[in-house]
């Protein structure tokens, strides 16, 4: 009986634990909150992520750890590293964690990346948004995610509002300055390593955020053969780089034919949810496939995919389960605004159906400005 431990007791923890079943495995969860949705299908252990106590328990417990959640403080992840076995390891965790570690880290490895410079006082940050042209994001180097932690500057004349918002932040989180990229696209490679190297990756996802969180994905996304090669070895490069071993996510702008990396997580992601229908081998089970060193799934594409995200709360069920190709998610949360609470999937043979599946849908839930950059892609 293999027990998969799981830093992190969210929705990706949930749908790890659910495509685990079938391969006979054990779960336990650890999440600081009681009522973290994974715990309604795992055991769930509820503890702080530097209680060393409640640590120890969760490592004698378990196989193998992973993570759901990429903010577990390093130190925790190698404390358990000396005690089992840990996949992704807590090296890639940390450079994850830092977005001016990891920008860096691309930089070296020939992925591009727009221009960015560490901030640490007023004084800096005013001189890097006037050497970066003005349009710019201040953003946390750590714990920022969906968004948060980041200011928009349009200016020289925002650096104030600014260092208001996020300055005192400069000493605990870290602070990085980017240039504002104008893309035309934003993409996702997801992709998996095994414990043996074997790399793959699904095909490239086509993502649309609202606020700085994520609202719907396209897959296959509609892209040039070339460029969508030339995106999958970034992320092998990445991933070998940081002897990676599970599912990872590498977001992507396009503009002017090229790539700009901006981010990497370190686990299942939002932008791959629609491989659970939508592929031959679903995200969640290739990543544990990797980290318990099983052979690795075909992540071949079923037809065309599209995943829609339910945000604050969920809408009724009814127009995605009554299409053909309709799958429903909800992660049995309680609504909050903001929170990502559930997901639909749908897929189709061909572009046109998913197009006219998704036309119905947004109609049928009023959510057409939802659907309706996925439609003009797939119609284009
Ligand atoms: P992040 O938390 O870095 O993934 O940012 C969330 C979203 O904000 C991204 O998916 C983009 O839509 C947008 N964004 C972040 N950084 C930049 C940037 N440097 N230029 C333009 N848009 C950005």
């Amino acid at each position: 009986m293999t027990t998969v431990g799981i830093l992190g007791g969210g929705q990706l923890a949930r749908m790890l634990a659910l495509s685990g079943a079938p391969l006979g495995l054990r779960f336990l969860v650890m999440d600081t909150a009681s009522d973290a949705c994974a715990g309604q299908f795992a055991p769930l252990l509820v503890g702080d992520y530097r209680d060393e106590a409640a640590l120890a328990e969760f490592a004698s417990k378990v196989d193998v750890v992973t993570f759901d959640f990429e903010n577990v403080p390093a130190e925790s992840a190698e404390w358990l590293a000396q005690r089992v076995p840990v996949f992704p390891n807590p090296r890639a965790l940390a450079v994850a964690q830092d977005r001016l570690v990891e920008k860096t880290l691309f930089r070296e490895l020939g992925i591009p990346v727009g221009a960015f410079a560490d901030v640490a006082s007023y004084e800096q940050l005013r001189d890097e948004v006037e050497r970066l042209g003005g349009a710019c994001i201040l953003k946390t180097r750590r714990l920022g995610y969906d968004g948060k932690g980041q200011f928009r500057l349009r200016s020289v004349g925002d650096v104030d509002a600014a260092w208001e918002a996020l300055g005192t932040q400069a000493e605990t989180v870290g602070l990085i300055v980017e240039a504002f990229i104008p893309f035309e696209r934003e993409l996702s490679v997801v992709a998996v390593r095994g414990r043996d190297g074997e790399f793959r990756t699904w095909p490239l996802t086509e993502n649309w955020h609202v606020d700085g969180v994520l609202s719907a994905s396209l897959a296959p996304a509609r892209i040039d053969e070339a460029l969508a090669r030339a995106a999958r070895e970034h992320a092998r490069k990445l991933a070998e780089a940081l002897d990676y071993v599970g599912v990872f996510a590498l977001e992507l702008f396009h503009r002017d034919g090229q790539w700009l990396a901006n981010e990497m997580a370190p686990r299942v992601h939002n932008s791959g949810h629609w491989t659970i229908e939508g592929a031959e081998t679903s995200q969640f089970q290739n990543h544990l496939r990797a980290v318990l060193g099983l052979p690795l799934g075909d992540t071949r594409v079923l037809g065309h995919a599209c995943m829609l995200n339910w945000i604050g709360e969920m809408p009724a069920a009814t127009p995605v389960l009554q299409e053909a190709g309709g799958y429903w998610h909800d992660y049995g949360k309680e609504p909050r605004g903001g929170r990502k609470v559930g997901h639909a999937t749908v897929r189709a043979d061909d572009a046109e159906a998913l197009a006219h599946a998704l036309a119905r849908i947004g109609v049928g839930l009023a959510r057409q400005a939802q659907v309706a950059p996925v439609i003009a892609r797939l119609t284009a």
